[in-house]
This record gives structure tokens, C-alpha cells and sequence, in this order.
């Protein structure tokens, strides 16, 4: 039977987990990982019993073509098209750009971009026939401010956004919406591994003077995929204190 639901890629730890925590409240979310444990864990933790919505996690590489494509064609079977693909999962692996390789390059570009259409080839046909839903892609401040050591990381974001911008014209006379979020510095555990006095640098540099939180990112995305941004597609929203102002 078919029933409402969203995808969350990377849903199982840092932002990607505060959306499934959060949007699960009022969808039901299927979200993904590279790691079965991390899934499985995070799943447990986040099902709430006594909800009327459900959470499933479901260990799954984004970049690997067949594996995307057999959940895919399981989800759509099981539940129908999706309300919202929320393409969350990304990798930085920061370095100065003499010492990165094309490897490095490859596997930045394939999990941030090219694993996108890995799960829209299969997902977008039946989101176009059911002719609606909300496409977000989850790229970074560092898409329109250059950042030592983010060559790669900054090329993979940038291209989300010109991705988002050319998409959003094709499917918008079927009334799928695309846009971007332009996070800046969100508060996960990966900030935590930054020396406190490095931290206290940065934040001085946001014009806020704060970090942003986990539930800053959930609450645009909740706007982005909700009632009310229904009429704005191929945007990119940018969510950072300030910092690229
Ligand atoms: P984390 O590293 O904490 O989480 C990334 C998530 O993506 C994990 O669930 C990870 O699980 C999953 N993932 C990574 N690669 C794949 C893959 N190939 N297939 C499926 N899942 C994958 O990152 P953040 O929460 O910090 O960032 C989330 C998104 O937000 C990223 O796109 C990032 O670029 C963006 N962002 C983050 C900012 C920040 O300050 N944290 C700022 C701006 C943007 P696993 O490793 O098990 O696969």
C-alpha cells in the first residue's frame, strides 16, 4: 500500500541523523549509511514507539550503482513515489590541492554528486508521474567561499548547485521542486575534533557568533520540503550566520 514518505541519504550520523530525528515526527523517513552498525544503531535509538510515523535505516552505498538501484526499486514497490529526496551524504577529505590525487577527486565527485543520480534515475520517474515532491540537495557554504584545503570538496559543492538550478527547470511543469541548502559551520561531532581555541576563532568569524546547530539545518529543510517554500525551485538557500554576507 502505498504510503507518504521521504529518503534522508546519510541519515545516520551528524546533520543527516538530526533530520531523520526531527522530519520523522512528521514523516515517515527512510534514510541510509555505509555502516550496517552505525544504521542499525541509529535506527533503534530514533524509532519511537508510540508514533504514528515510521524510521527505517537501511545500510546502503550510495555510490554503488546496483545497490542504489535495487532499494530503490524495493522502496517504490513497498511505499510508492517519495515525498522529498534529501541528498544529504557527503565527504570532505580536506587537503591542500598539491597534495590531493585524482583518486581523492574521483571519490569527493562521486559520493557528493554522481551518487545523486544513482537514486534519481529510479526515484524522480515516479515522483514526475505522481507530479509532486521536493528534491534538496545538501551542499555547503564552501560552494561560494573559498576554504584552504576544500579544492574538492568546494568543486563537489558548487556543482550541486548548478545541478539543482538545470533540474528544477525540467521537472518543475510536473510539479517536483529542486533546491540546495548552503549549510556554513554546523555543530556535529566532527567540530568536536577541532582544538578549543581554533573553535573560538571560527566562531568569531560568523557574524552571529555562533556555530549553527543540527536543528538550524532540520528547520530549513523542513521549510524546503514543506507548504511553505511551494513555490520556490532551483534556489540555494544559504544557511550560515552570516559568514559569506
Ligand atoms: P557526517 O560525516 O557526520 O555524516 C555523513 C553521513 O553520510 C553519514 O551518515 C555517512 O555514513 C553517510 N555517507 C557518507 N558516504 C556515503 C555513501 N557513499 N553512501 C551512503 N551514505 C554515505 O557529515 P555531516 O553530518 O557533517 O554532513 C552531512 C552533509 O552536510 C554533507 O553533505 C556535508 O558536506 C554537508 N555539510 C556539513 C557541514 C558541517 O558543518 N558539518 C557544513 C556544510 C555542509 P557512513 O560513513 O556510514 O556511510
Amino acid at each position: 500500500m502505498a504510503q507518504k514518505w521521504i529518503l534522508v541519504t546519510g541519515g545516520s550520523r551528524g546533520i543527516g541523523r538530526a533530520l531523520v530525528a526531527g522530519l520523522g515526527q512528521n514523516w515517515n523517513v527512510v534514510f541510509t549509511g555505509r555502516n550496517e552498525h552505525t544504521v542499525q544503531d541509529t535506527q533503534v535509538e530514533l524509532t519511537d514507539e508510540k508514533s504514528s510515523h515510521w524510521i527505517q535505516g537501511v545500510a546502503c552505498d550510495s555510490n554503488d550503482e546496483t545497490q542504489v538501484e535495487n532499494l530503490a526499486q524495493d522502496l517504490l514497490a513497498k511505499w510508492g513515489a517519495p515525498e522529498a529526496i534529501i541528498h544529504n551524504a557527503g565527504i570532505a577529505r580536506d587537503g591542500l590541492h598539491i597534495h590531493q590525487s585524482a583518486a581523492l577527486w574521483r571519490e569527493v565527485l562521486e559520493t557528493n554528486v554522481i551518487s545523486m543520480i544513482n537514486w534519481n534515475r529510479v526515484l524522480l520517474p515516479a515522483m514526475l508521474m505522481q507530479k509532486r515532491g521536493s528534491i534538496v540537495l545538501m551542499s555547503s557554504v564552501s560552494a561560494l567561499k573559498g576554504n584552504v584545503g576544500q579544492t574538492a570538496y568546494a568543486a563537489s559543492k558548487a556543482a550541486m548547485s548548478g545541478m539543482a538550478r538545470s533540474l528544477a527547470l525540467e521537472v518543475a511543469r510536473f510539479g517536483v521542486r529542486v533546491n540546495c541548502l548552503a549549510p556554513g559551520l554546523i555543530r556535529t561531532e566532527m567540530l568536536e575534533e577541532i582544538p578549543p581555541q581554533k573553535l573560538k576563532e571560527l566562531r568569531q568569524s560568523i557574524p552571529l557568533r555562533r556555530l549553527g546547530e543540527t536543528d538550524d539545518v532540520l528547520q530549513t529543510v523542513a521549510f524546503l520540503i514543506g507548504e511553505g517554500s511551494q513555490y520556490m525551485t532551483g534556489q540555494t538557500l544559504v544557511l550560515d550566520g552570516g559568514l559569506s554576507a
